[in-house]
């Protein structure tokens, strides 16, 4: 089990990160706003915005997917049940942890699913 001292290290981790995606989805939508408002001129201008929105929807969606990953695990501190794996309940090492906060599964079972979906 962890330890007080590291679940309010892992919360303190994740409510930092959880900040920064919130501050960069709100000027990501920002310049995508800005972008949407300027009219293109010409062709070349058109490609151009499409390609960056193109960019700046996938930037939005992979943020806002880890933010998700954050939420889940600031709700398992909550419950008491941050650091088990969805998937299998065993204890997720805290190496894993350390290196990210928000992980959902323990090595092996992030292994087997990844295998399944390729
Ligand atoms: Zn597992």
């Amino acid at each position: 089990m962890l330890t007080e001292d590291e679940l309010a290290y892992f919360k303190n981790e994740l409510e930092e990160m959880k900040k920064q995606i919130e501050s960069n989805l709100d000027s990501t939508s920002f310049e995508m706003n800005s972008l949407r408002d300027n009219e293109p001129k010409d062709e070349g201008d058109h490609a151009t915005m499409q390609r960056r929105q193109t960019i700046g929807n996938s930037i939005l969606l992979k943020q806002s997917e880890k933010l998700e990953a954050i939420e889940r695990s600031l709700k398992r501190i909550e419950n008491d049940t941050y650091g088990i794996c969805e998937a299998c309940e065993e204890e997720i090492n805290i190496e894993r942890l350390k290196v990210k906060v928000f992980a959902d599964y323990c090595i092996s079972c992030r292994e087997a699913i990844e295998k399944e979906n390729s």
